[in-house]
């Protein structure tokens, strides 16, 4: 009641050059009385604009969390459009992601940058730390009840829970402590190393927790940082594989097959790919001279 109140008398008030106008006094009036007026307005006038900046908390930089809705409802509404029926039909009956992926919360670690279409494809376990031991049962629901046959762990450049852990975070909360205690990283070391050794320490782990399925050649553990700092000069943004099955020998790993650059595998729509981890095994053997040399997932 208030706020309309002082917003219709902003309204009267609000001058056509931008500023404040009080109504004008006649030399008759008493100047106490003119003053004491003058004063009653500003006030009216500065509780409804406090009152009204309130009512919106904007915040410049970022946009409340009204604005921020706003948008999200946005961007949505643009995925509904232009996502039919058939983008859905794959996975409609369930979901069958070709891997497990742990990945950082980091907000500037997502998915696309591994895949260009990740849905039904990757099966996203996120924590600070991109660790095993904060996010376990999600992991095994992955590899033991969805049969991924490869668990991706990505570390990446710049990691705020490796900084966090290589200090004294003892003034943290207890839930945070407990995340950052899992982190097995030196004291001091808040950078590149420790990224890595994280990384390392957690294909480690997850090599333990699931041997049996990979002696038996089911998983296939691997490690990468996603280095979108440029730090490993290997290129801006680069999932950069450190670490396959335990093998951390940079030359080994560049050895593999899966390391060959360009497409070793045969584009496959969407569709086709949930019935089809048999036949992707089976493309993966195919000679890459058989392959579509400009066709891969983006394409699809
Ligand atoms: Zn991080």
């Amino acid at each position: 009641m208030k706020l309309s109140v002082g917003l219709a008398l902003l309204g009267v008030l609000f001058s056509l050059n931008g500023g404040f106008v009080v109504p004008v006094a006649t030399a008759a009036d008493t100047p106490s009385v003119e003053d004491a007026e003058k004063e009653k307005i500003r006030q009216i006038v500065k509780d409804a604009i406090r009152e009204y900046v309130a009512s919106q908390r904007v915040v410049p930089e970022k946009g409340g969390a009204n604005a921020i809705l706003a948008d999200i409802r946005l961007a949505n509404r643009n995925f509904v459009r232009t996502h039919g029926p058939d983008y859905f039909k794959p996975f409609l009956d369930g979901q069958h992601p070709r891997a497990t992926v742990i990945t950082c919360s980091d907000s500037r670690v997502h998915s696309h940058a591994l895949d260009a279409t990740p849905d039904g494809d990757l099966f996203m376990v996120r924590n600070i730390g991109n660790q095993m031991s904060t996010a376990e049962g999600s992991v095994e629901y992955g590899v033991h009840h969805l049969h991924t046959p490869l668990l991706l762990i990505v570390g990446h450049s710049a990691c705020g829970a490796i900084k966090a852990a290589a200090g004294d975070y003892s003034q943290e909360s207890a839930p945070i402590r407990r995340e950052l205690d899992t982190l097995q990283i030196p004291k001091g070391d808040p950078g590149m190393n420790s990224i890595k050794l994280n990384v390392n320490y957690q294909v480690g782990a997850a090599r333990s927790k699931f041997e049996r399925e990979v002696i038996e050649g089911q998983l296939t553990v691997v490690g990468a940082i996603y280095d979108f700092t440029n730090e490993m000069r290997q290129g801006q943004g680069k999932l950069n594989i450190i670490n396959v099955n335990g093998e951390t020998d940079a030359a080994k790993i560049a050895a593999l097959e899966f390391m060959k650059e360009g497409p070793v595998t045969k584009s496959m729509p969407t569709r086709h790919r949930r019935a089809s981890r048999k036949a992707k095994v089976e493309a993966d053997a195919v000679p890459e001279s058989t392959d579509e040399p400009t066709k891969n997932k983006s394409g699809r």
